[in-house]
């Protein structure tokens, strides 16, 4: 069809009046600005403090930290603080990073198939230097100088030379000073703070090989040391009384899936999921389908109302799960969602069952060789070893 003879086309003068319409209709539709675009998105990357110090971690865990120091004064409501000693930015690099999609994550829409960092959106920085008054300073390793940026409800205010170490230290002061309707939604400093400290908890045991310390208006609550494995990970931040109850996953992979880490043996349970963690590929995530699984897993050795202790770890093919779905990035998509959960319910009731097996051996085991085993040290020891020799292999 020609152009021409397109405008004598029995539809196209209805086109023709759609196209105006649409032309009147455009003047009511307008670009947000850059700001109110970030603010917009950090509606959903920011819902609260614990929010902030989330993706704060993500950027240092991505950046290669080997330590990253937290402190937050008021429920991190008048102050976030977190300071890695991860690779650093250039100062181009720095200003680039309060851009909105900026990312140095990812470069094309294949990459989307199979992320392999824990960020990739490109949103947080810009989305919380929108929404507080913040503070970026950064090095690389080598380098003369470092960079401070300072910004205030998204507008940048100071770009200068800064002196600190190697690594990257990001404040966010005042949050939600500008957007008073957020503010309201903030709950106590108590329950911000509690967030937070579950926040942090969730990404050392997620990442045992960095150190992390937790100060609270001046109190460390917590410090926890580069870890060798998760089994001293889950020591240092819940107590070896809870390690001692937990057993540990060995399975073989199913259906491609690796599953691993520690769960509570039956007769453990709580009342809340909060000790109910699960990663995919290092990035906890919430999903009904794995708390299905779980429970699924557990079946009888659970009563009703109350969850599992699990610190279980699934290492899938990045390309078998989708982690664009949630703007926190909280939840994931699986392409085979059968398998995941059959991989969970196999390695769970595996591991419930061997457990059984062994506590049933331990009480048999003093009828055929009292004197075997020293009295006072008993219980303890034959988990110590087991326990060091899987610590010394990773
Ligand atoms: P994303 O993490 O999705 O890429 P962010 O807004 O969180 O988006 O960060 C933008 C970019 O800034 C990152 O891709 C990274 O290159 C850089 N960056 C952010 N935080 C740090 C950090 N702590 N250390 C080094 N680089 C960082
Ligand atoms: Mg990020």
């Amino acid at each position: 069809m020609t152009r021409q003879n397109k405008w004598f086309h029995p539809f196209s003068s209805q086109l023709a009046i759609w196209n105006l319409q649409f032309e009147y209709k455009m003047s009511r539709i307008r670009l947000l600005s850059e700001t109110v675009a970030s603010q917009v998105a950090a509606g959903e990357v920011v819902e609260r403090p614990a929010s902030v110090v989330k993706e704060l971690i993500e950027n240092s865990i991505d950046a290669g930290a080997r330590k990253i120091d937290i402190l937050i004064r008021r429920g991190g409501i008048s102050l976030v603080r977190v300071v890695d000693d991860g690779c650093g930015m250039d100062r181009d690099d720095a200003l680039l990073s309060l851009e909105r999609h900026a990312t140095s994550k990812i470069r094309s829409a294949a990459d989307l198939q199979a992320v392999a960092t824990l960020g990739f959106r490109g949103e947080a920085l810009p989305s919380i230097a929108s929404v507080s008054r913040f503070r970026l300073t950064t090095r690389e390793a080598g380098a003369v100088a470092g960079t401070e940026i300072v910004v205030n409800g998204g507008k940048i205010d100071i770009v200068r030379d800064g002196g600190e170490a190697p690594g990257t230290q990001v404040e966010v002061r005042s949050l939600f000073y500008n957007l008073p309707a957020r503010r309201k939604f903030l709950r106590s400093e108590n329950t911000e703070s509690r967030n937070i400290e579950h926040q942090v908890h969730l990404q050392a045991i997620g990442h045992p090989q960095i150190g992390f310390s937790l100060l609270r208006d001046d109190r460390m609550l917590f410090q926890l040391p580069t870890a060798a494995t998760l089994g001293d990970r889950i020591r240092d931040s819940y107590g070896i009384e809870l390690l001692e109850r937990l057993a540990e996953i060995n399975g073989t992979p199913l259906r491609n899936i690796q599953i691993a880490g520690f769960i509570g043996q039956a007769g453990l349970s709580r009342q809340t999921r909060a000790q109910q963690l699960v990663f995919v590929n290092g990035r906890a995530v919430e999903s009904g389908l794995l708390t299905a699984a779980i429970r699924e897993g557990y079946h009888t050795a659970l009563m009703k109302g109350q969850y599992p202790v699990t610190f279980l770890f699934l290492e899938i093919d990045p390309a078998s799960v989708d982690v664009n779905v949630h703007p926190a990035k909280r939840e994931v998509r699986f392409r085979d969602p059968t398998a995941v959960r059959e991989a969970i319910v196999h390695s769970i009731q595996q591991t419930l069952e061997r457990g059984r097996v062994e506590w049933q051996e331990k009480f048999r085991s003093p009828v055929i060789a009292p004197k075997a085993v020293p009295e006072k040290a008993a219980p303890d020891l034959s988990y110590e070893l087991r326990y060091r020799s899987t610590g010394s292999s990773s």
